[in-house]
């Protein structure tokens, strides 16, 4: 594991992280970020308050932004994550299918708090509400109320116990997409990135049938470094990076500070020789020293 001066996969309040768009900022500028994208889940709000910050000159401009989301999609049934980099805020497509997930995840929090209910649970959607603040609703929400009420010992009881895979809280929802996803970020200028391929729990076969539609549907880079990760893991994706044709990306999909082995900038390091997305998102802005 080492340090890095960019990362390209981060959260803030504005969806599941713990801090705000600001103190992600200043945090990023005590661990030498040189480049941050913040990538909330399905949404683009954490990005664009700290872009109107630093354009009214409140933060430092010494950290390129690149705006981005973490967009949540299916593929055959499987829930994936398309990290979207360099999209452009105001186009319209984007706009609309952002709000469409915002009112997907509203509705799925309305089912997830009865489902609760159901297993004789307090109804917990106004406190829900209250915790996310305006935010992009997730099940972390839930797992974060459950423990202040007492009623799990830790977010991670919570999702083992209701809100994780084939537990009761985890409600079906259609979302959108892996093709309608890769198309909305195409339209939108950017460039899309397979998060964590490894954290799917995909047998190798799956995951390469994954990646090889992924491709054909035009996407243009996977996730290779980030925590977690192990070399084999690593071979095996640069195998099939190789195969199609595809870039990387890395970051460390901070959420919180309180996760004392992820950090800012922390993640095993790329080798330089690989295509990097960074290339393809700075290519029209001033060449950066080295990515
Ligand atoms: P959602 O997008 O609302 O379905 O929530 C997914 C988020 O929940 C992920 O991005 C993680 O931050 C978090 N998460 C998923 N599984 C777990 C888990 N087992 N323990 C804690 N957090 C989790
Ligand atoms: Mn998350
Ligand atoms: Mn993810
Ligand atoms: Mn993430």
């Amino acid at each position: 594991m080492t340090f890095s001066h960019y990362d390209l996969h981060t959260h803030t309040t504005a969806s599941d992280g713990v801090l705000s768009p600001a103190a992600l900022f200043a945090s990023a500028l005590e661990h030498g970020i040189e480049i941050l994208a913040i990538t909330d889940h399905d949404t683009i709000d954490g990005y664009s308050q700290l872009l109107s910050l630093q354009q009214s000159g409140e933060i430092s401009d010494q950290i390129k932004l690149i705006s981005g989301a973490e967009l949540t999609c299916v593929l055959e049934r499987q829930v994936l994550h398309i990290v979207a980099l360099n999209i452009q805020m105001d186009n319209p497509g984007l706009i609309e299918h952002l709000s469409m997930l915002e009112a997907l995840r509203l509705d799925r929090a309305e089912r997830i708090a009865e489902k609760l209910v159901k297993k004789k649970l307090p109804n917990i959607l106004s406190l829900v509400h209250e915790k996310a603040a305006g935010a992009q609703i997730g099940r972390p929400h839930f797992a974060k109320v459950l423990c202040d009420l007492k009623l799990v010992s830790s977010e991670a009881e919570a999702f083992k116990k209701y809100l994780g895979a084939g537990k009761v809280a985890n409600v079906s929802v259609q979302w959108p997409t892996l093709e309608q996803v890769l198309e909305v970020i195409k339209q939108s200028g950017g460039v899309s990135v397979l998060a964590h391929p490894t954290k799917y729990k995909l047998t190798m076969s799956k995951l390469r049938r994954i990646i090889a539609e992924f491709k054909l549907l035009g996407g243009d880079a996977i996730e290779i470094s980030y925590p977690g990760v192990n070399v084999q893991q690593q071979n095996i994706l640069k195998f099939e990076i190789d195969k199609h044709q595809l870039s990387v990306s890395a970051g460390s999909d901070f959420h919180t500070p309180e996760n004392k082995w992820t950090t800012l900038g922390r993640y095993p390091k790329v080798a330089d020789d690989l295509p990097h997305v960074l290339t393809k998102c700075l290519a029209d802005q001033v060449t950066l020293k080295r990515i």
